[in-house]
């Protein structure tokens, strides 16, 4: 890999500059300043040339280093860290590969609104431009470039807490997002007299300094909120990322307007909760007069806004970034600003008003949330005893335990996997969902599952497809090496999809969507020390689960499902250019 083999701790260890040059610190010791100076308490990622010992000058200054086995999923732990704590999570990588596979959970972040920083190792940018085939030349700066947020260039060890600082800001203001520090060997090797290092360190001031949304916003939205008469609140991760659950529970439940949540701002309202339209998101769509969206997008996950959705429709949205509106239909209200202050000056002017919806428009709501109920408890039930077990076998199993552990943060990732487990898995607590979010990629599991303990000290379950869990599985021994309270259950179905794809020409190949069914991923668990178990029934998974979130401890349950359970690219098969049955050789 990109990583060369590093000189033993003894002689890389940050009394390298104490004993013999007390006076002196290097650059890479004042990105360990830096980084303490401004709060991060966990820094993620994989060292090799150049920043093996900025890692241990980090971990010197008491922040917590955890080492991955892959950048990309030290990098989805750092933007689940952003995303759960509203600090940025940071990333170091080494140079070349190291920052491109790290790049792309930056990307991802950016994509998603997670704050992160990603701290890249990175060659004597003269060298790099003058294309001298310098050692793991890549012009990195430009390449994070179009993907983050912001980027910044540190040729000069002197300019590092400022690229920190700056850096941090950046993530967490206005849209939060994934900022690139290209951090060059010259500004991490170069020198500086101790005491004027010290003295470059600053405490910025309202590093997240929130915008208000101007009156007349105010009063257009909550005009158009109050006269609708089939209203309903659209809860998106932003809603959920922003930490602003009693304002939200208030507009909800002292108005009783219905809601309905994107995948991972389930939970910020109990989707079992009276209020909670949550299996009525068609109805919403093509009946609602006024929808109010708070934190979300009008993106392919909500058919842009148009066709599906009641021409008529009237939306009021509240978002952070001005250019999220109009951006697929006009939005009748935009609220530009901060979500707690709109919510805030929203509740505040609505005080006294009261709400002309109609009481049959949630009583309908109602009614249907009931049949649906029924319907996927009647699924459950006619699963059951399927044997091997099916997607919704093993998930009626799961769905009772997390229930009695709420507070235990689910992470999940797959395609039938991700679907069921999201319609299948209640939430009741905020920001306790986390998947492969506005992408719907693969391969943020153990990354996530990893960041989601450390940030926040809770156990975890990651549910995760077979295929999905082979793009981050090694780094469950790094779960196992950090000794975390973390549960993978892998639902092998044999298959990208599933494990009965056959192919179009004569061959002893499997087929491009196969896997293994016969698969024992509880022996990878094994060569880490994890407590791992094979499960083939109900009642067999009903005791591993139990066990393993009571023993804290990281735990991997083998999940052996039929071959024949899911189907090609779980619910948006419907993307795909054409089904696979019609295509022709
Ligand atoms: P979902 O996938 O759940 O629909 P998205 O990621 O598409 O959610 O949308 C989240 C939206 O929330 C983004 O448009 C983002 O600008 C907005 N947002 C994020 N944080 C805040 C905040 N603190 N205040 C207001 N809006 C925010
Ligand atoms: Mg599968």
């Amino acid at each position: 890999m990109a990583t060369t083999a590093t000189p033993a701790p003894q002689s890389t260890a940050p009394q390298k500059q104490g004993p013999h040059f007390p006076d002196q610190v290097t650059g890479m010791y004042i990105l360990a300043r830096a980084l303490k100076n401004i709060g991060i308490e966990n820094v993620y990622g994989l060292v090799g040339i150049p920043i093996t010992e900025a890692a241990y000058l980090i971990q010197g200054q008491g922040i917590r280093f955890v080492g991955f086995r892959h950048e990309q999923q030290a990098g989805m732990a750092a933007a689940t860290e952003g995303f759960l704590t509203k600090k940025p999570g940071v990333l170091m990588t080494v140079s070349s590969l190291g920052f491109m596979n790290g790049l792309t959970a930056t990307a991802n972040a950016t994509v998603n609104c997670y704050p992160m920083i990603q701290i890249s190792g990175a060659s004597d940018p003269t060298m790099v431009d003058m294309n001298m085939g310098t050692y793991e030349q890549l012009d990195q700066f430009n390449t994070a470039k179009p993907v983050v947020k912001a980027a910044f260039r540190c040729s000069h060890a002197k300019d590092i807490p400022s690229a920190v600082a700056r850096a941090y800001r950046a993530a967490v203001s206005g849209r939060p997002g994934g900022v690139y520090i290209d951090m060059t060997t010259p500004a991490l090797g170069e020198i500086m007299d101790r005491d004027e290092a010290e003295k470059l360190l600053y405490q910025p001031v309202d590093l997240y300094s929130p915008v208000a949304p101007n009156s007349e916003a105010v009063d257009r939205a909550v005009e158009i909120l109050t006269s609708a008469k089939r209203p309903a609140i659209l809860l998106g991760k932003g809603a959920a990322y922003a930490q602003v659950d009693d304002k939200i529970k208030t507009l909800i439940e002292k108005y009783n307007i219905p809601y309905f949540p994107m995948s991972m701002a389930k939970g910020l309202m109990p989707d079992d909760g009276p209020l909670s339209a949550l299996s009525c998101r068609s109805t919403i769509m093509k009946e609602a007069d006024v929808v109010m969206i708070i934190g979300a997008r009008l993106n392919w996950l909500l058919s842009f806004g148009k066709g599906k959705w009641n021409p008529a429709i009237k939306f009021v949205q509240l978002d952070v970034d001005p250019e999220e509106m109009d951006v697929n239909v006009p939005i009748a209200a935009p609220v530009v600003g901060d979500m707690g202050l709109a919510l805030d000056a929203i509740l505040s002017r609505m005080q006294g008003k009261s709400m002309a919806a109609a009481p049959a428009w949630l009583a309908s709501l109602q009614a249907e949330t009931k049949t649906k109920a029924a319907k996927f408890a009647a699924r459950i039930d006619q699963t059951k005893s399927l044997m091997p077990m099916h997607h919704w076998t093993a998930l009626g199993v799961i769905k009772p335990i997390l229930a009695a552990n709420p507070d235990v943060i689910l992470i999940n990732e797959g395609a039938n996997t991700l679907d069921d487990t999201r319609d299948a898995i209640s939430m009741s607590l905020p920001r306790h969902r986390v998947d492969c979010a506005t992408w719907a990629i693969m391969g943020m599991g153990m990354g996530s599952m990893i960041g989601a303990a450390v940030a926040t000290g809770k156990s975890v379950v990651a549910i995760e497809g077979d295929s999905a869990f082979g793009f981050s599985g090694m780094d469950f021994s790094t779960a196992c090496r950090f000794k975390l309270p973390v549960t993978v259950v892998i639902f092998n179905n044999g298959g990208i999809y599933n494990g009965v794809g056959v192919p179009l020409d004569k061959t002893d190949d499997p087929a491009p969507t196969t896997l293994d069914i016969h698969a024992r991923y509880d022996k990878l668990g094994e060569a880490f020390g994890a407590q791992t178990y094979y499960v083939q029934t109900p009642d067999e998974l009903s005791k591993a689960l139990t066990e393993s979130i009571a023993s804290k401890k990281p735990c991997l349950i083998d999940v052996q499902l039929a071959a024949d359970s899911g189907k090609e690219s779980g619910h948006i098969g419907y993307l795909n250019p054409a089904p696979l049955q019609d295509i022709t050789v």
